[in-house]
């Protein structure tokens, strides 16, 4: 055997790479996590930004597997906070010693594997070599932040950043604040910044739906009801495509008339979370009529909001419809418009030009900024892998196979690259993060166990098996009016070459949890069908 450094490396200590350290130590298995940040959390150690939670039901998004940490955690509010859902993976990182197990300001920069002795070489930014057998990835969907290229971007005289790195200690008291993109995460900060900065402009490219949160705090005697139900709760999640307690409305949308529409939609719009977008008619996200028909319903809800019917206009889509696009869910977004301190800006016919010392230019006007915040997105799923030299058998690199678009077994591995697992890469099922980061873990363990203990060495997805992943997946993209998207599930990013609109990537697996975890449990039981295990 290879002399090497630790039996499995896990890149990325975030939701996922912990649960995954978690249950390799409790085997006993040398293994450690690298992480680039200086602390765990991942999403939730980086993500700062004012306004920043999950849309996530708080008690539907910890970890499901210890009943200690579901009987001694108490999530306060229904939609947690970043900085509750920070404290509660550092909860559970204390509990079970996985710090121990953690090495942080660790970037990897380079993987290459070497088929002589079924070991990954890594090389850190700083220029150590690490060795192992295996290398789990737990890099994160959204970890690599996206900002435009724009002329002038280094001669702002201000603060100006991406909310992927809000500054800790900035004061926005009195401050004049530009913000551009209109996505899920200007949505959550821009009713925060507009409380407490003297202007807030918004550059809206295009704009995109969004529906209330509707977050309420939860108290003592809920929380105990809630630990009552978690068994329930997790058996939902597992029923439902989405990974949520919300569960599609199963009557057909043409057979109930306008005013049971109504009804269901007044109520989803007042209830809490995803419930607008899962609890909704399945026909939603397949048929052009009904989604025009739902579109112009919340449309209207939007114009109830916004006082001036003009800017309302100006926030409504036009390009798409409602939930064809990730949908953002916000608290008093549209209101915020409705302060004198606000004003949006459409940059759809003229675009930002420049950033000048003093703020930015865009085709017809100049603003003048002490604080920018370029809330622009992405580089989403293929962005972290992207940023690192993978090289797998003879020198391939995972770059130039996933140039347009991700390929892979499962969404777990990658043909022609050996004993790599991706627990929070592409093509996973779309679903409540921790329970398919759950699912993935719950998965790529049993294997490697499976590995150890019948004294296999190397694993590798076959290539028929992984083409036939990939058309499934495109399959799954086919009835869905998604597949449309101007969107970084769809592959689209204006920032980043080669993600232009049209160029489809694959970049999720629409087929649901609950499909996606039966085929991961029939691939185990036909004892790892479509993996060679040598
Ligand atoms: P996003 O949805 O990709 O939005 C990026 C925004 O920036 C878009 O409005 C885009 O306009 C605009 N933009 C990009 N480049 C631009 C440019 N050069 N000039 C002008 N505008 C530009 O990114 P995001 O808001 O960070 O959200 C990404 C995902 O993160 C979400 O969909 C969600 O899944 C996740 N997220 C989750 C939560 C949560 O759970 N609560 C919170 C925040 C984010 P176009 O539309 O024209 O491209």
């Amino acid at each position: 055997m290879a002399s090497r450094d630790h039996e499995v490396v896990v890149i990325g200590g975030g939701l996922a790479g912990m649960y995954e350290i978690k249950r390799l130590t409790d085997l006993g298995v040398d293994a450690v996590v690298l992480d680039a940040n200086d602390d765990l959390g991942g999403t939730w150690y980086k993500n700062r930004y004012p306004g920043s939670r999950f849309d996530s039901e708080s008690f539907t998004y910890g970890y499901s597997f210890s009943e200690e940490v579901l009987d001694e955690w108490h999530w306060t509010e229904q939609f947690s906070p970043q900085h509750e859902t920070l404290r509660y993976l550092n909860f559970v990182a204390d509990k079970f010693g996985l710090r121990e197990h953690m090495q942080f300001g660790c970037r990897v920069d380079a993987m290459v594997f070497d088929d002589d002795t079924d070991t990954w070489r890594l090389t850190l930014d700083n220029g150590r070599e690490i060795t192992t057998h295996f290398v789990l990835t737990a890099l994160g969907i959204l970890s690599i932040p996206s900002e435009p290229s724009i002329e002038g971007m280094d001669s702002f005289r201000g603060d100006s950043f991406h909310p992927f790195d809000w500054p800790d200690e900035l004061d926005l008291t009195g401050k004049r604040v530009g913000v551009i993109g209109t996505g899920a995460t200007a949505i959550q900060l821009i009713p925060e910044v507009a409380k407490e900065a003297a202007e807030l402009t918004v550059f809206q490219r295009r704009p995109n739906w969004a529906a209330p949160l509707n977050n309420a705090p939860i108290s003592e005697e809920e929380m105990d009801e809630i630990r009552a139900r978690y068994d329930e709760i997790f058996a939902t999640c597992a029923r439902t495509p989405g990974g949520f307690e919300h569960e599609p409305d199963r009557r057909c949308f043409h057979d109930v008339t306008p005013e049971e529409r109504l009804e269901l939609w007044d109520r989803l719009y007042d209830g809490p979370g995803f419930g607008i977008w899962l609890q909704n008619f399945v026909e939603i996200f397949t048929d052009e009529d009904a989604n025009t028909e739902f579109s112009e319903y919340i449309a209207n809800r939007i114009r109830q909001r916004v006082d001036d019917p003009d800017l309302a206009e100006k926030l409504i889509p036009t390009d798409h419809g409602f939930g064809i696009q990730r949908v953002p869910l916000e608290t008093h977004y549209f209101e915020a418009y409705n302060r004198d301190n606000v004003r949006l800006v459409d940059v759809s016919d003229n675009p930002i030009e420049r950033i000048t010392p003093d703020g930015l230019e865009t085709s017809d006007a100049a603003y003048e900024f002490d604080v920018i915040v370029y809330a622009t997105g992405f580089d989403a799923f293929t962005g972290p892998f992207d940023r690192m030299e993978i090289r797998g058998i003879d020198g391939q690199r995972l770059r130039d196979k996933w140039a347009d678009g991700p390929v892979t077994y499962l969404g777990l591995m990658v043909s022609g690259f050996p004993n790599m697992l991706m627990l929070a890469g592409p093509q996973i099922a779309a679903t409540n993060f921790p329970r398919g980061a759950e699912l993935a873990v719950d998965w790529s363990t049993p294997l490697l166990e499976h590995m150890w203990q019948n004294g296999y060495r190397r694993f590798e997805a076959d290539a028929d098996a992984e083409q036939g992943w990939v058309d499934h997946v495109a399959a799954m993209y086919e009835p869905l009016l998604l597949r449309t998207a101007k969107s970084w599930i769809t592959g689209y990013n204006s920032n980043v070459e080669g993600h232009e609109y049209g160029k489809m990537r694959l970049n999720i697996y629409n087929g649901g949890g609950p499909r996606y975890a039966a085929r991961l449990s029939q691939v185990a039981d036909d004892g790892y069908q479509g993996v060679t295990l040598t």
